[in-house]
C-alpha cells in the first residue's frame, strides 16, 4: 500500500492526521504551523494594538527574507515602497518608477501579486498604493516618533517580521515555492506545542528534537545555519531561544513560552477544519 504524504512537509501521513481532518492532505504538525501563520496575520490586522505576546515572536522572523537570494527581490521592493509612503508621503507610486522591481530577477507581476496578497500594497491601473500593513506603519509614524526612537525601531522590526509571515502565507497558498526557513521555525514551535500535550510548555528543546524537526524543511548545512541564527552568531541577537547549553539543548525565551501557551489555547479553540489558506 502506498502511504499518502503530507502536501507540505512530504512526510507520510498517519492515521491520526486523517482523523484530525479528513479532507486535508496536510499532517497535523503542518496544520498547526499554517494555523499560526494565519492567526498571527489575523491578530495583526484586526487589533488596533496587536498584543505583545504575538509581536515579540513576530520580530524573531524579521531577518529571514532579507538575505535569502530567492526572496530578496520581494523584500527590497517592500522597503522601497515603505520608504516612499512613509518618508516622502506620496499617495501612490507608478509601477515603472519602482527601482527594486527593475533590479530583481523575479518578474514584476510576480512580485506585485505576492506583495498584494501579503497586504503590503494595493495595485490599481499601473499604480501602487499602501496596503493594510503599510497603513498601520503610517499611523505610528504620524504619532510623531522619531526614526531613532525605540518605538519606531521596534515597529520596523515588527514590520519586517509581519511581512515575512505575510509573504510566507502567499507562498504556501501559491505552492510555487516552499518557504523552508520560516516553516522550519514554525514546525519547531508546533512540535513544542504538540510535545507538551496538556502539561506546561516544555522550556527546553533537546538537540535531538531540534535536529528531527528543523530538518523536515532544511537539510544539513542549512539546518546548522538556522541553529547559528537562533544562537545569535550571525547578528548578535538570539531568536526564539535565550541560550544553548553544553549539552546542545536549546532554552526557549520566556516570551516564546508565553506565545506557545497562548497559541495552544487558540489552536484548541478553533475547529480544525477551518484551517484553510
Ligand atoms: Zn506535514
Amino acid at each position: 500500500m502506498i502511504r499518502e504524504k503530507c502536501g507540505l512537509c512530504k512526510l507520510n501521513l498517519d492515521i491520526d492526521d486523517k482523523y484530525a481532518d479528513s479532507d486535508s492532505n496536510i499532517c497535523e504538525k503542518c496544520q498547526l504551523s499554517i494555523f499560526q501563520v494565519l492567526d498571527i496575520l489575523d491578530i495583526y490586522i484586526s487589533e488596533d494594538v496587536p498584543p505583545k505576546w504575538v509581536m515579540n515572536v513576530v520580530k524573531e522572523f524579521a531577518w529571514i527574507y532579507q538575505k535569502n537570494p530567492r526572496t530578496m527581490g520581494y523584500f527590497n521592493t517592500v522597503l522601497e515602497v515603505v520608504e516612499e509612503f512613509l518618508f516622502e508621503s506620496v499617495p501612490r507610486l507608478s509601477i515603472v518608477e519602482i527601482k527594486e522591481l527593475a533590479a530583481s530577477a523575479v518578474p514584476d507581476n510576480k512580485i506585485l501579486k505576492l506583495l498584494t496578497e501579503s497586504m503590503v500594497i494595493e495595485v490599481d491601473d499601473g499604480y501602487v498604493y499602501p496596503g493594510i500593513l503599510v497603513k498601520k506603519l503610517q499611523q505610528i509614524r504620524w504619532e510623531g516618533y522619531t526614526l531613532s526612537s525605540r518605538q519606531l525601531e521596534s515597529k520596523f522590526l515588527e514590520l519586517h517580521g509581519i511581512i515575512t509571515i505575510a509573504i510566507t502565507r502567499s507562498m504556501i497558498k501559491n505552492q510555487e515555492q516552499i518557504p523552508r526557513q520560516v516553516l522550519s521555525l514554525f514546525t519547531l514551535l508546533s512540535n513544542q506545542i504538540m510535545l507538551s500535550c496538556d502539561d506546561e510548555i516544555e522550556p527546553i528543546i533537546s538537540s535531538y528534537s531540534f535536529d528531527g524537526t528543523v530538518n523536515i524543511f532544511l537539510q544539513g548545512r542549512q539546518c546548522q545555519k538556522m541553529k547559528r541564527q537562533l544562537a545569535g552568531l550571525a547578528d548578535g541577537h538570539t531568536k526564539i531561544i535565550d541560550d544553548i547549553d553544553e549539552n546542545g539543548e536549546l532554552h526557549l525565551k520566556e516570551s516564546t513560552i508565553v506565545y506557545l501557551n497562548e497559541m495552544r489555547i487558540r489552536w484548541r479553540e478553533r475547529e480544525r477544519d477551518r484551517i484553510r489558506i
